[in-house]
């Protein structure tokens, strides 16, 4: 089966074409087909395509929204000139979507109908700034295919359904949960869940004996507990905005801060969350960047003060975690990086792990450092304790087989 999977933004599309069917996941054999992104979808959009065994391609194409973008994607898709092997829009058998937020009532990827897409348009006030979108690709690819190609939604925070009472609620009166589900609900769980079951899967052990810790760092950024292959806590919250020093988001912070900041700022609510959100984290301490390789060029290019103290808020906060989930798990067997800065910077696995000695975590300098290496790899010593992996993320294919599975 020819698997479509979208991953709809503000402003971008995300997508990668997968072959797979319930032999080639039992084997772990699905064929990459074609990847890409189109961005600043507006009156020039920008589109990078990659062909597996093809070439890279850029260039621009008016796309006035989600709908003209799909469109564009899926008859490039089915063109001669994409030079992929597939020939008509009847040879993609299913599209698979991430969507950002399940809330509770979605503890699984589900198979979407009228039902589901009113159930998620319902909750829209969980994460405004992302459901609208995903749902818009939803709508798009129905309106281009026709209902009959079947989809379906992989949730961001399902991989957290099972999280305990104690993990998820927030010390708040109870009343604001059972009248607004106010909670946390976790996210990245999508990786999470891939990253757990590619180490069970390299350390050929059953699933309830998986006890790690996995923490995701691209631009956004999160650690989660993993006990018997479950998620028992993780450190991102209602929103994606708690947990981890991100990008552009500030992490953990003293909620107190928000009327204080609009007080002294002049500000208004929706202005102080936007600058937590989006004017923090490595960018807000840096006033540089948030994005860690540059920060770490400026760093040892110029030895910029506030480009260190940015990364080293970054690692001691992802440190901070890891001690907490240690102490959540009683021990772990490994803890996991993933995401463009865990699998890529071999100076932030140091500046992060170097100190855990104390934990029995031991880097081997070798293994972290070599750069040539991009799969999954263990970055200690044989004999520690507690291991250290890197295991580069794969959210598109669990998307994929997720959707094979649902859609048979
Ligand atoms: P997203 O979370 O949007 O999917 P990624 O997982 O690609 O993003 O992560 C992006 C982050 O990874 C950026 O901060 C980028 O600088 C960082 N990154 C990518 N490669 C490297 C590298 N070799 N060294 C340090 N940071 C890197």
């Amino acid at each position: 089966m020819n698997i479509l999977v979208l991953n709809a933004g503000s402003s971008t599309l995300k997508f990668e074409l997968i072959r797979t069917d319930r032999e080639r996941l039992a084997a772990d054999a699905d064929e990459k087909l074609a990847r890409g992104v189109i961005e600043r979808i507006g009156a020039e959009a920008i589109l990078e395509l990659d062909v597996t065994g093809g070439g890279h391609r850029v260039e621009t194409a008016p796309l006035a929204d989600i709908r003209e973008a799909v469109e564009w994607l899926l008859r490039w898709i089915a063109s001669a000139e994409s030079g992929i092997d597939i020939d008509s829009l009847a040879e993609i058998h299913g599209v698979g979507h991430r969507v950002v937020h399940g809330g509770e009532d979605f503890r699984a990827s589900v198979r979407i109908d009228d039902d589901v897409l009113s159930r998620l348009q319902d909750m829209i006030h969980l994460a405004p700034l992302h459901n609208p979108h995903n749902i818009r690709g939803i709508e798009a690819v129905r309106q281009v295919l026709g209902s009959g190609v079947p989809q379906a939604a992989v949730f961001d925070t399902a991989f957290h359904a099972d999280l305990p009472e104690h993990a998820y609620l927030y010390a708040v009166p109870y009343s604001l949960y059972r009248r607004h589900r106010i909670r946390r609900y976790g996210f990245h769980g999508t990786s999470h869940r891939y990253v757990a079951w590619r180490y069970r899967k390299l350390l050929e052990v059953e699933k309830e004996d998986v006890r790690i810790i996995t923490v995701h760092l691209g631009n956004g950024c999160s650690a989660c507990a993993i006990d018997g292959g479950r998620s028992v806590d993780t450190s991102m919250g209602f929103t994606p905005l708690e947990g981890l020093v991100m990008g552009t988001r500030a992490g953990d912070l003293d909620p107190a801060l928000l009327e204080y900041i609009a007080a002294r700022e002049g500000m208004n609510v929706r202005e102080v969350t936007n600058l937590l959100n989006k004017q923090s984290g490595l960018l807000g301490i840096s006033g540089l960047t948030h994005d860690m390789r540059e920060l770490l060029a400026e760093e040892a290019e110029h030895d910029d003060r506030r480009a260190r103290l940015a990364i080293d808020l970054f690692c001691y906060r992802v440190r901070k975690y890891l001690g907490s989930y240690l102490a959540v798990l009683e021990g772990a067997d490994a803890i996991v990086l993933t995401g463009g800065i865990g699998q890529n910077s071999a100076a932030i696995r140091q500046r992060i792990l170097g100190p855990m000695g104390w934990a029995g975590l031991h880097l081997d300098e070798a293994r972290n450092s070599d750069s040539a290496d991009r799969g999954p790899r263990r970055v200690s010593t044989d004999d520690s304790p507690l291991a250290a992996w890197v295991i580069p993320t794969d959210e598109e294919l669990l998307i994929a087989r997720d959707t094979v599975r649902l859609i048979g």
